[in-house]
């Protein structure tokens, strides 16, 4: 089975559009997300008309933001700081990665924790680890969901995670031990990677490698969710971190890239403005 995150997305975004429909008439207003994009690196300007594009799709009014890789940190600190004081705004992102002299760490803590729409501050990771309630960062978020969706078990089975990063790998590893699952976390300095992945009912693999996880690396039957996203070295065309033709025939389930995790991870982001927007209008 091929989990299509284009479908499930396609869906979740038209259930959130009837949503958000209702809301002028509910509370005056739809939700707001603002997007700031810092240069014109061509990944990065891809992901933010992405993000526009499912605004406009779900009726989230968005705003783009595109301010020259020359801006000083302190001036995107300042717009960061009138955007967490105007009522009309919801939701903040700042489209990573930032240019060297910007101190990412900084920019992520200056966003009003209420408006982090990407769960990535300091007090929603704290939050998630915790087990209280928060912004669940979006591309673990979107996994859960399509493992979910797919009726894959998670309690009780074997999840391997390959990578250890703060927007992928740490969090989607505790969101899978929330779900009940036995985690092995790995990484570069993981010894017999195989041997490890090899036991995994349920593979999630966040590396930033073409191809890197080859057939005789997954059981037969295992699930396995690709969040890689690069440029195959031999025919240029995206692809993902899993050797995809050698191991769909394997695995039980697995997705796709593109149109696997990439999809569901703009739609939870669609998710978490309005979840910020809710808390919002609710509180006022
Ligand atoms: P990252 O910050 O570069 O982290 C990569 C992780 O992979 C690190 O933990 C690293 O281990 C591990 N790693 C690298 N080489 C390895 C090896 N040979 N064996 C085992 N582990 C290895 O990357 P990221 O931000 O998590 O992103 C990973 C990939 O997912 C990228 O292709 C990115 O474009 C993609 N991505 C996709 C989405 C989406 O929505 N589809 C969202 C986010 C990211 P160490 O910690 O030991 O260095």
């Amino acid at each position: 089975m091929i989990i299509s995150g284009k479908e499930l997305s396609a869906k979740l975004k038209a259930e959130m559009a009837e949503r958000v429909a209702s809301f002028p008439a509910e509370y005056g207003r739809v939700p707001h997300l603002v997007v700031i994009l810092v240069g014109d690196d061509p990944g990065s300007v891809s992901y933010v008309t992405g993000k526009a594009k499912a605004s406009a799709e779900v009726g989230i009014r968005n705003t783009t933001i595109r301010r020259p890789d020359t801006i000083s940190e302190d001036e995107l600190l300042g717009m960061i700081a009138e955007l967490n004081a105007d009522d009309g705004v919801d939701g903040i992102l700042v489209q990573l990665p930032l240019p060297k002299h910007i101190d990412e760490d900084k920019v992520i803590a200056a966003i009003d924790k209420s408006k982090d729409v990407d769960g990535f501050h300091p007090l929603n990771v704290a939050a998630l680890w915790q087990k209280q309630p928060c912004t669940l960062p979006c591309t673990p978020k979107g996994i859960i969901k399509m493992l979910k969706s797919a009726g894959v078990e998670i309690q009780g089975r074997e999840a391997v995670v390959i990578g250890r990063s703060n927007i992928v790998g740490l969090p989607v590893s505790k969101l899978l031990l929330d779900e009940n699952a036995t985690v092995t976390m790995t990484h570069s300095r993981t010894k017999n990677l195989g041997e490890v992945t090899r036991r995994a009912d349920i593979l999630v693999v966040a590396i930033g490698r073409p191809k890197f996880v080859t057939a005789d690396m997954v059981k037969y039957g295992a699930v396995v969710i690709d969040v890689g996203v690069n440029r195959d070295p031999e025919t240029g065309k995206l692809c993902g971190d899993v050797d995809f033709a050698a191991i769909e025939p394997k695995a039980s389930v697995i997705t796709p890239v593109p149109g696997g995790v990439g999809p569901m991870t703009i739609c939870c982001l669609m998710e978490n403005t309005i979840e910020c927007f809710l808390r919002r209008v609710k509180r006022a």
